[in-house]
């Protein structure tokens, strides 16, 4: 058989000749399978008994063996860190689905969820199916475990993520509801309708703005693929953002400002990047009291960040809100930022934009004293100078 699986490979080898490189590996290849000495039975069996050993210890999936008086067998070094043996003793509930199995014959599926061993650490959800396994006369079953922390993790973001927008929605479509009827019924009287008709503008752009960046933010999050990089100018950037908020920060009385150094390059996409700082903008204008200002401006921190800071004078953000902001919906002051027409998706696409580049969104702030948001980006790989 052996010597037959050589001259294949050699046949194969020799019909692909002067492929370069694969035809030289297969070549290769065949002379040691040519080479190779046909081991004895007992030696064949010691060998693959060694292959699976290997197999097992290495498999991503924890397994684990265990007989019918509750002894483990056999277990990974993946059982062992999803929890579902400690030591040589079986998680309890993993023993009795495993005695289950015994007592009837009949495969089962377990989840457990197992709590962390580090303090501030997450659970870890596994999923273990345990199938009996019938050698000669001794009974045993085997447990295959495999991680499901994440998928569990996206789906219960992903049930919150539409109750969420559902809720969100309903507000701007109750108030348009509401809105049309107020119109309908003060046809006689055009102030009214004016002022009527202004709220439904406001709230059928609130709508607009929510679903556009509802988009921005599925888009971000991968269902489309990664924005193409180009190097790009800071200054461009904040050019751009400053300019799409020239107009509400007039409105507002703010006092804006920027300022970076012409050589600062990063590596990105314009557009989500130019929305990402425009947001912060946004939030410094709308979350500070008239005349305060608003500056823009870029540094590098160390040779491998380039740093874009948006610094307000504002209301500030509480440590304990700090650590929430950046969450989809979540806003300190419900209504002061639907005042301000926000939706509270600002901050969340600026986390996003930031990690899809490399980065991250950094913040500091104190109530009555005001906030300074940080965009972190990885500086460009400079010619000469690999990083
Ligand atoms: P919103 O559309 O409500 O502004 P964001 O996601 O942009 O949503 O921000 C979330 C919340 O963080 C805001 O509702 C506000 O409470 C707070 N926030 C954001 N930026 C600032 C800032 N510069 N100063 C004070 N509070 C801020």
């Amino acid at each position: 058989m052996i010597e037959l699986l050589a001259a294949a490979a050699a046949g194969a080898a020799a019909a692909a000749g002067g492929i370069g490189g694969a035809a030289a590996l297969r070549r290769r290849r065949a002379a040691r399978v040519a080479a190779a000495r046909v081991p004895e039975r007992a030696e064949r069996v010691s060998t693959i008994g060694q292959v699976l050993h290997l197999c097992v210890r290495g498999a991503p999936t924890g397994i684990v063996v265990l007989d019918i008086s509750e002894d483990v067998i056999l277990s990974n070094p993946a059982a062992h860190a999803l929890g579902l043996v400690h030591e040589r003793t079986p998680h309890r509930r993993v023993r009795d689905t495993a005695l289950r199995v015994l007592d009837t014959g009949e495969p089962q599926t377990v989840n457990l969820v197992i709590p962390p061993r580090r303090a501030g650490a997450a659970d870890t959800c596994v999923r273990c199916a345990v199938a009996p396994l019938t050698v000669a006369d001794d009974r045993f079953v085997v447990l295959y475990g495999t991680d499901e922390s994440e998928l569990v993790r996206m789906e219960s973001a992903r049930r919150d993520f539409v109750a969420n927008v559902s809720h969100e929605l309903k507000t701007p479509v109750g108030a348009l509801g509401l809105l049309v009827e107020a119109l309908v019924q003060a046809k006689g009287d055009p102030e009214a309708v004016a002022r009527f008709g202004a709220s439904l503008t406001r709230e059928a752009d609130r709508l607009s703005t929510m679903i556009t960046e509802l988009i921005a933010l599925s888009k971000l999050q991968g269902a489309e693929a990664p924005p193409d990089l180009e190097e790009l100018p800071v200054r461009r950037i904040i050019e751009e953002a400053v300019h799409r908020a020239r107009v509400p920060a007039e409105d507002a009385g703010i006092p804006l400002t920027w300022d970076c150094a012409a050589d600062l390059r990063v590596r990105g996409d314009r557009a989500l990047l130019v929305t990402a700082v425009a947001n912060l903008i946004s939030n410094a204008v709308n979350y500070s009291p008239e005349a305060t200002p608003v500056t823009v401006s870029c540094a590098r921190p160390d040779p491998e960040t380039v740093a874009i800071r948006v610094t307000d004078r504002g209301i500030g953000i509480s440590l304990a809100d700090q650590e929430r902001i950046f969450e989809r919906f979540f806003r300190v002051d419900k209504a002061r930022s639907r005042a301000t027409g926000g939706t509270g998706l600002g901050l969340a696409i600026v986390k996003h934009v930031a990690a899809n580049h490399g980065g991250a969104v950094k913040v500091w702030s104190r109530p009555g004293t005001g906030s300074t948001f940080t965009i972190e980006l990885p500086a460009p790989r400079e010619e000469g100078h690999p990083q």
